[in-house]
């Protein structure tokens, strides 16, 4: 639901960072009350605008430490090689899409503590630079003590010192898809040895807490507290449906079970040797296959690339008997920087391949062994009969998509 009605504020490396319009509500709703609370610690008159210009800037401050915090998350799933979607901030927080699962517990264990350990981080330096400035009087405004007496900007630091402190300890709760479920979820991985049944059980515990967040929810609604009951409420609906959503994904993984990329793949690919002119290889493949692309492989059948239609059109007709296919190979195309590469391995197990925006993209890849030769290729319609066998029991003429992303991470 995050992702429509978002709009793109910036990129970092490739990824774009957008809001989504429920961010504006919560940025007033911020403002509205910190500049009430701030007009009442500092004991500012009605026509001071002091109270408000603190607000706008702990609203800030605010959302530019969820913002780190999800970068905490980007940042190290980028460097195991997992390519970010975007990164959307909206009223509960922010969201970084992953644009495939970790393929190890100890990966998914670094995603998921990566952005805690940023909160911390930030909770710590504010909190430590307040009580340099201020000394003891510094914990006075921490605690919420209406009498305590700090400058403005001190009381920002208290402000966002605290905050921080409650957003790393939610995401801490053991609810998966929040980080602590994941840790959590990484933690029975590295036990069990096996993802599906760590995943399921991760899920059903972030469905327990789920549910004692609406329970909490509704407690605060009798007790008159309606603001702070709907939020909880709120929070442990998206929850509880978030992690049923794993709970269905992981029984789909399941039931696709030991399938490989080499079980369903075509495993006598036509491919294209990689001194190959351009002249020959649109006489002898393209204009004989008409596919869009073919995979190309060196004199010991490794694979060297992809050569597309495109790519072979665009050499000038004078230079294609002397110019060979790897010179055009389509490695990293304009525009399409997905971070993924164009071929899998054919051991992996096809479940990894749902996510996979190459394969969407070129309705194909190619399959290697583990040398690197090319062992077949693997098609977008193969993996789809393959989950449409799976599934079994899907109505006639309905077409079966692959399942969305993983869920969002908070
Ligand atoms: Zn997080």
């Amino acid at each position: 639901m995050a992702r429509r009605n978002r709009f793109t504020l910036l990129t970092f490396r490739g990824i774009p960072i957008g809001v989504d319009w429920s961010w504006f509500l919560v940025l007033f709703l911020v403002i509205y009350f910190l500049s009430g609370y701030y007009r009442d610690l500092l004991g500012d008159d009605q026509a001071s605008t002091q109270p408000y210009l603190l607000a706008v800037a702990s609203a800030f401050g605010f959302f530019g430490s969820i913002l780190l915090h999800e970068l905490g998350h980007a940042v190290v799933a980028l460097r195991n090689k997992i390519p970010i979607g975007q990164i959307t901030l909206w009223m509960f927080g922010g969201i970084a899409v992953l644009q495939r699962d970790p393929r190890s517990a100890g990966v998914e264990f670094r995603i998921a503590a990566a952005g805690p350990l940023v909160t911390l981080l930030i909770a710590a330096a504010t909190l430590g630079l307040g009580s340099a400035i201020a000394g003891d009087s510094f914990w006075d405004v921490t605690y919420f003590d209406e009498n305590a007496s700090v400058a403005p900007a001190v009381a920002v630091l208290a402000w966002l010192g605290n905050i921080n402190a409650i957003i790393l300890m939610f995401n801490l709760l053991p609810a998966f898809p929040l980080d602590g479920g994941r840790i959590v979820r990484a933690a029975a991985w590295k036990f069990t040895g096996d993802r599906e049944k760590a995943t399921v059980f991760a899920a059903r515990l972030g469905q327990v807490f789920a549910v004692l967040f609406m329970v909490a929810g509704f407690g605060m609604l009798l007790a008159g507290a309606a603001v702070s009951g709907i939020w909880f409420g709120l929070i442990g609906w998206l929850l509880f449906s978030s992690a049923r959503a794993t709970v269905v994904r992981s029984e789909l993984n399941r039931r696709l079970g030991d399938l490989r990329v080499a079980d369903v793949m075509d495993s006598e690919p036509v491919a294209i040797p990689s001194d190959t002119s351009v002249e020959q290889a649109l006489d002898e493949y393209f204009l004989r296959y008409r596919w869009p692309w073919f995979p190309v492989v060196d004199a010991g059948r490794r694979f060297v690339g992809l050569i597309n239609r495109g790519a072979a059109d665009a050499v000038p007709e004078p230079v294609r008997p002397s110019r060979t296919v790897e010179q055009v190979i389509d490695d990293e195309p304009a525009g399409h920087d997905s971070g993924e590469e164009q071929f899998v391995r054919s051991d992996e197990p096809l479940e990894s391949l749902l996510a996979n925006v190459e394969l969407r993209r070129l309705g194909g890849l190619a399959a290697v062994d583990g040398d690197g030769r090319l062992a077949g290729i693997i098609t977008l319609d193969q993996v789809g009969r393959a989950l449409r066998g799976a599934i079994g029991r899907t109505p006639p003429g309905s077409s079966i998509e692959a399942p969305e992303d993983p869920p969002p991470r908070s």
